[in-house]
Parts: structure tokens; C-alpha cells; sequence
């Protein structure tokens, strides 16, 4: 398939609109908009818009199944400085590959998963960026620790002090999904309660992490207003999923 100058057009007016929309929203919450990382979402688009964009000077690119990420990382081998981030659910099966083909996963969201990615990135001589993929939303469907009640919190310090104890992972922050729903209320207190979670684990294990990766594309200005270091983004920057 031909890339149509059209679709590279279309793309790169996307990106001037979110990169405007981040900086505002970053603005609002007292940051500059080089402090927030947009990493864009490519899961479900053709590997000629990764490249539109790629061209358009995006270096973060997302992906949510590993199978799929191979192929595409493969097509595109010769573009160098891709940072390839994994935000999708992880099966224990597929983390040798994950260590093997990500720079940053967003989704580590059990210990058993922890403690198989400690050793294949012990294997392969690496040390694993990872975020912690929290539940705080407490939709049911949603992966990675259940935080939804506060008072649970200090029941998760000594798992966290378990994968802190992993010497081949390196946790870099927390991630969350907001809940599908719209209301604005709701998808802010989701995010502000990521934040907290964050505060407490500061302020309790002295943790110096400092990555909230939340905010999609429906969602990511209320995420950025309420703390989020990077946002994940993909149907406002390459449109519908195929
Ligand atoms: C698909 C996906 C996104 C991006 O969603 P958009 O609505 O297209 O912006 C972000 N994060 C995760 C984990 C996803 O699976």
C-alpha cells in the first residue's frame, strides 16, 4: 500500500492539534508541555502511518500485542531512536519477548509477570523500565492491582517492596486505564487518585519514581491536569482503528 500525501497531511495536522492541546492542559496544571511525553498509540494502524509519523518527528510508539509489535518493529528496523512502549496486557508466555523488544512497559500488573521479566532481563544483561499498572477505577475488566479503596493501599507496600527487591526491573512510575465512562467527575478522580496513590507510596517507601503515565485520547487533558507525565494517544493523532 502507497502512503497518500493525504493521510500524512491529515496526520501531522492531528499532532499539531494534540501537541496544542497538551501544552494548554499543561499550562493549567503549572507544567511546560515538554515535561509530558506523548507516546503514540499505534496499535491497529498500518505500519505507513507509524512511518507519517515517524516522519512528523514522533519517537514514542505504543503497541498493545506483542505478535502484532514484531512485525511492525521489524518493517521499520531501519528508523533509528524508536522507543517502543508496551502498554498491553502481558502473558507470562510472551515476557522474554517484551524484555527483548521494549524500551518501557507500561503494564506489569501481577508478581509472577515481575518476576519473569527480572529474569529474562537478567539474561539478556538489561535493566527493564516498567510501570505498575493500578487498578483505581475498580471496573472489574480492568487489569493490574486492585487500588480503588485507600485503606488497601498499605496491603500492596510490601509487594511493591518485593519487585523493588527485583534487581533487573526498574519501576519508573504507575499506570492507569480510566473507566469508560464520560462523566467528567469520575475519569478525574480516577486520575487524582493515581496521583495520591503515587503520594503515599512517596511518602511511605520513599519511593523516588515519578511517571504517571495516564490520559487516552477522550481523556488525556483531564489526565495532564491532574498530573499525568506521559499520555498514551492514538485515535486523535492516526484516526479509527482498522
Ligand atoms: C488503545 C490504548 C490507548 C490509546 O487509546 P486511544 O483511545 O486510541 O487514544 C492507550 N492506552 C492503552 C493501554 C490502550 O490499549
Amino acid at each position: 500500500m502507497k502512503m497518500s500525501a493525504d493521510v500524512k497531511l491529515v496526520i501531522e495536522q492531528n499532532l499539531v492539534d494534540v501537541r496544542s492541546r497538551i501544552s494548554h492542559a499543561a499550562e493549567r496544571s503549572g507544567r511546560e508541555a515538554n515535561e509530558i511525553v506523548l507516546v503514540a498509540i499505534s496499535k491497529g494502524q498500518p505500519v505507513e502511518k507509524i512511518k507519517a509519523g515517524y516522519e512528523l518527528g514522533i519517537r514514542d510508539f505504543g503497541e498493545n500485542r506483542i505478535d502484532e509489535a514484531l512485525t511492525k518493529q521489524l518493517a521499520l528496523q531501519d528508523l533509528s531512536e524508536i522507543q517502543w512502549h508496551m502498554v498491553g496486557h502481558i502473558q507470562s508466555r510472551k515476557a522474554r519477548s517484551v524484555v527483548q523488544h521494549f524500551s518501557l512497559v507500561h503494564s506489569l500488573d501481577r508478581w509472577k509477570l515481575a518476576q519473569r521479566l527480572d529474569r529474562f532481563a537478567g539474561e539478556e544483561g538489561l535493566r527493564l523500565p516498567v510501570l505498575l499498572e493500578c487498578n483505581v477505577s475498580g471496573e472489574e475488566s480492568k487489569n493490574g492491582w486492585n487500588l480503588q479503596d485507600e485503606p488497601s493501599w498499605p496491603l500492596f507496600q510490601p509487594e511493591i517492596e518485593r519487585i523493588l527487591s527485583l534487581e533487573n526491573i526498574e519501576i519508573q512510575g504507575l499506570m492507569t486505564m480510566a473507566p469508560w465512562v464520560v462523566e467528567e467527575d469520575v475519569l478525574r478522580s480516577c486520575f487524582r487518585k493515581l496521583r495520591e496513590l503515587n503520594e503515599f507510596l512517596s511518602h511511605n517507601l520513599h519511593t523516588s519514581w515519578n511517571e504517571l503515565s495516564m490520559g487516552m485520547t477522550d481523556d488525556f487533558e483531564i489526565a495532564i491536569e491532574e498530573g499525568a507525565t506521559m499520555v498514551r494517544i492514538g485515535r486523535a493523532i492516526f484516526g479509527d482503528r482498522q
